[in-house]
């Protein structure tokens, strides 16, 4: 993969201009003239906010907030537009989405526009070309179930990309990939290499030949391999994923499953200025055991920009790989499975105890991505073995997207925070109705209807680069839970948009111990707000419609769509 120098020029004037501003303190601003959405405990919506500096100094009606402001305040007229607080992610992979800007992308519609496997291949071949013999080739995103042939490729497809290159495919889940010959020899794979602990190995059925498909904890070694980003790649990932989430209104990132290195080089590009957003980074366990060991140390230069958060760990895999460990089979087996087939635990339970109680007892806060009920049995059983319950740990389940009424109970229980991908009911939505886990199971994934009733916190998330980060989508489909052909997923799950937006902001924020300083419109609190086309609370059907027109951070206001 080639250096992006001409990216690095950019990053650097946008780094060093949000250094220049974040230095001086924002002007006293006034917003007024269209709905304020507060999120307060009351879900006020009032008609103006003023700011001064980084801290929201007024929330209140148009006049007096006018009257606050005297004759020099800046003022932002919303006309009719709405203003909330910036949204909080809950969890995804930032910068994940600038990884476009180093590999290929290999999204199928609507994302992208890859329809069969030879456009994988056509696709990948381009970029072979343009590659040093010998270097990786990635692409990012291919999902089998909407290739037209409905299988993933092999890895004598992939050797039709290219010998000369170690190529990878990695599916949309992020939890496989499909790698070539000349790979699986750097990678010192053949048909004799055991099955790892918490993964698989593809193989022909006949002559146990690998097919190239490597699931799970099988595929770490290739991303770590193929995605060795230089100093000057890694800015023009940062500066693409920065850009993507700005535009989308989102003023606090997460990071989840992230390396020492990665936290390094967040809070490094923070202090310089290169990142116009906050961040909590979540370590992954290696990371956590160097921190616990004494091995590792970090301090942020300031927590307000980059805050280390909950230990990551992954208990299972994606429904849609099949790698999401069920309590009853998939309703339709992946090809080569006997019916009987549940998926599989990524981290058997004993190991999960024991690291709940190791991090717990340090102080860490735990996020534990679990997607199949027998999964989030095991994720519950580990935080009552290990005594991770209520306000001072709030600890989460990941997606928690097969989430049984007993399991919902139990984290009522413990004060569990679920956060749910709610987009799955738009992206694979029919899939999980007809293939993965039939009518029935389908209507209950993501169940936040449920969680409401509890009064659990709950938030709702992308795993962004798993789908593009667009809060107003995730809002929309908790709201209505539309799949792509139209049909309403279990309707008894939707919530009210008021309850949709608590879960990407102050409940986000509640969940990163963070509440206190963000995530609604209450006076003391961080100015990072986002200004939209119009009020989502107008029309629920027309929320994913509705356009970011600015975002502001800390005061300043760092993206302002052309023509609003
Ligand atoms: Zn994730």
């Amino acid at each position: 993969m080639k250096p992006f120098r001409l990216g690095l020029g950019a990053v650097l004037v946008l780094g060093i201009a949000f250094a220049v501003w974040s230095a001086r303190e924002a002007p006293r601003t006034l917003y007024v003239g269209g709905p304020v959405i507060t999120l307060n405990a009351q879900n006020a919506v009032v008609s103006g906010l003023g700011t001064d500096g980084n801290r929201i100094a007024i929330v209140g009606d148009e006049e007096s907030v006018r009257a606050w402001g005297g004759e020099d305040a800046r003022v932002v007229e919303l006309a009719g537009r709405a203003l909330l607080p910036g949204f909080i992610d809950a969890h995804g992979h930032f910068p994940g989405t600038g990884i476009y800007a180093l590999v290929v992308d290999l999204n199928s519609p609507p994302i992208g526009d890859i329809e069969t496997i030879d456009d994988l291949l056509d696709r990948m071949r381009t970029r072979a070309a343009e590659t040093a013999g010998g270097e990786w080739v990635v692409g990012f995103s291919y999902d089998d179930t909407l290739l037209a042939e409905n299988r993933h490729p092999t890895r004598d497809d992939l050797d039709k990309v290219s010998m000369q290159h170690p190529v990878a495919v990695v599916h949309v889940s992020g939890h496989l990939a499909v790698v070539n010959s000349k790979a699986l020899d750097a990678l010192g794979l053949d048909g004799d290499t055991p099955d790892p602990v918490g993964g698989h190995l593809g193989r022909d059925a006949t002559t146990g030949r690998l097919t190239g498909l490597l699931e799970e904890t099988a595929m770490l070694e290739v991303m770590a391999g193929a995605l060795a980003p230089g100093p000057l790649e890694a800015l023009a990932v940062l500066q693409k994923g920065a850009r993507d989430y700005v535009e989308a209104g989102v003023t606090t990132a997460q990071s989840g499953a992230t390396t020492a290195a990665m936290i390094e080089g967040f809070d490094w590009a923070s202090r310089l200025g290169l990142l116009p957003l906050r961040i909590v980074v979540w370590p992954r366990k290696e990371t956590a055991d160097r921190l616990l060991d004494g091995d590792w140390h970090f301090e942020s230069h300031d927590e307000q920009w980059v805050r280390l958060g909950a230990v990551k760990m992954v208990a299972d895999g994606s429904i849609q790989g099949f790698t999401g460990y069920l309590r009853e089979p998939y309703y339709k087996p992946p090809p080569g499975k006997d019916p009987g087939y549940r998926g599989y635990p990524r981290i058997l339970r004993d190991e999960l105890i024991e690291r709940a109680g190791r991090y717990h007892d340090a102080g860490l806060q735990i996020a534990i991505h679990g997607n199949g009920d027998a999964s989030i049995d095991d994720i519950l059983d580990a935080f009552e073995a290990a005594g991770v319950k209520g306000e001072d740990a709030r600890p989460i389940v990941i997606h928690a997207q097969m989430t049984t009424e007993d399991q919902l109970d139990r984290m009522q229980e413990l004060g569990v925070i679920p956060s749910f991908f709610v987009l799955h009911t738009f992206y694979w939505g029919d899939r999980h109705h007809d293939i993965f886990m039939g009518p029935q199971r389908a209507a209950r994934m993501s169940p936040t209807r449920g969680a409401l009733d509890r009064g659990l916190h709950f938030t709702i998330h992308a795993d962004a680069p798993i789908v593009p980060m667009e809060p107003l989508r995730l809002v929309w489909s908790a709201v209505n839970r539309r799949t792509r052909s139209g049909r309403v997923l279990g309707p008894d799950q939707r919530i009210d948009v008021m309850d949709a937006l608590r879960a990407v902001t102050l409940d986000a924020a509640y969940q990163h111990f963070e509440e206190g300083l963000k995530g609604s419109l209450e006076v003391g609190k961080l100015a990072d707000l986002v200004i939209l086309s119009e009020s989502p609370l107008e029309n629920p059907e027309a929320i994913d419609r509705i356009r970011v027109d600015e975002t502001v951070v800390d005061g300043w206001s760092i993206y302002h769509r052309e023509g609003s």
